[in-house]
């Protein structure tokens, strides 16, 4: 950016210089021959090498290091000007290039460079008698006064510049702030503290979604896991021993679930498991998987003891509300237990 505004910068010289050469050889021939060297094509080829440069310098260095010659360029630009020009004072106002290009770098320290800078080529312009000759003092104090006058704007852009980062940034980490609370409110509320599982209430949210979109054509089975003899757990080896025991159980059955499938605890030793996208067999193989698993399951915690969980699923039928599938999962579920328990109970059309 900074380099096509010097470039404009050239091309702007040459076009004034060009409109001059016409006033040249109307009004005054005897000087054109001076004024298409000194005056326009020797500055041009100055500012064009300059600039050309610092081009190349970009496009082969690719360093950070650079800025300091992108301020420097400005500041030989503005003295190129100036140097063949003595007599056209409203060139001097050029010096400002290079506090302007510190300003997009938003560093105070760079802005304070170009001001020394230019104020610096200023005076060693006075060194060319030309230039002596054609500036009173007055003028040179004038012309520093608005360098710096530049410089302090210039600063005071940085700060404003400053204070808008904060701000911006200040916006962003509070929304951050807020994202992070919504998922740690989402956490608790959907998530069941000791299991990490979804919670009852997740789960028939989740429930009547997939009911509601009443895609007749997607399998759907609700199974309900209940542990064996839990309080029997319990009681014999304390609540503490039982969490241990839900919490691996837990982990279990989500583990050997499909992607597709959702698990939820449903309250105490209870798991609801939504199967989808599944043949029925399939389903029923997959949690008597689980089973069999968790009937194999030694924990250390209960003595190297097994634990065994009993279930009982229902397909999703046309005509079934969600309350008759949950009756039918709950009746399967105890027909498991009274026949024994550590079994799946769970048949297609059948109610
Ligand atoms: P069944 O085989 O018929 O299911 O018998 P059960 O003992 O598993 O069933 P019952 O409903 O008689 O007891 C369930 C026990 O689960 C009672 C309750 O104290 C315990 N329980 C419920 N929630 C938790 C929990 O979060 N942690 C622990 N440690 N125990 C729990
Ligand atoms: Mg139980
Ligand atoms: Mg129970």
């Amino acid at each position: 950016m900074i380099l096509n505004g010097y470039w404009t910068v050239v091309w702007l010289y040459l076009l004034a210089a060009l409109l001059g050469l016409v006033f040249a050889i109307v009004q005054s021939p005897w000087w054109v021959g001076f004024y298409l060297y000194h005056r326009m094509l020797i500055p041009t080829a100055v500012l064009i090498g300059i600039v050309g440069a610092l081009e190349i310098a970009f496009r082969t260095v690719k360093s950070p290091r650079l800025d300091i010659w992108f301020i420097l360029t400005a500041t030989a630009i503005a003295f190129t000007v100036v140097f063949y020009n003595p007599n056209l004072h409203g060139m001097y106002a050029m010096f400002a290039l290079s506090t302007l290009t510190s300003i997009m770098y938003f560093d105070r320290k760079r802005a304070l460079l170009s001001c020394l800078l230019s104020i610096g080529a200023l005076l060693v312009l006075q060194a060319s008698p030309e230039h002596q000759a054609s500036m009173t003092v007055y003028e040179i104090i004038a012309m520093i006064a608005m360098l710096i006058g530049a410089y302090l704007l210039g600063v005071g852009i940085i700060l404003r510049g400053d204070q808008l980062r904060n701000q911006l940034k200040k916006a962003m980490e509070s929304e951050r702030d807020l994202l992070v609370d919504n998922i740690m409110y989402d956490t608790i509320t959907k998530l069941d503290a000791l299991t990490s599982l979804y919670n009852h209430k997740t789960f028939h949210e989740y429930l009547d979604s997939l009911l509601k979109l009443d895609l007749t054509s997607l399998r759907l089975q609700v199974a309900l896991i209940d542990i064996d003899n839990f309080k029997m757990i319990n009681d014999t080896y304390g609540h503490w021993v039982g969490d241990i025991v839900l919490k691996r159980i837990a982990l279990m059955i989500r583990e050997h679930l499909t992607p597709n499938d959702f698990v939820a605890r449903y309250g105490g030793e209870e798991f609801a498991v939504i199967l989808t996208d599944a043949e029925f067999d399939t389903s029923w193989a997959t949690l008597d998987r689980i089973r069999e698993l968790i009937a194999a399951e030694k924990f250390e915690e209960l003595g190297d003891h097994t634990v065994t969980v009993s279930i009982g699923l229902v397909q999703r039928e046309p005509g079934l509300c969600k309350e008759d599938l949950f009756k039918t999962a709950d009746a399967r579920l105890y027909e498991a237990k009274r026949t024994g328990k550590n079994r799946v109970v769970g048949t297609l059309h059948e109610s």
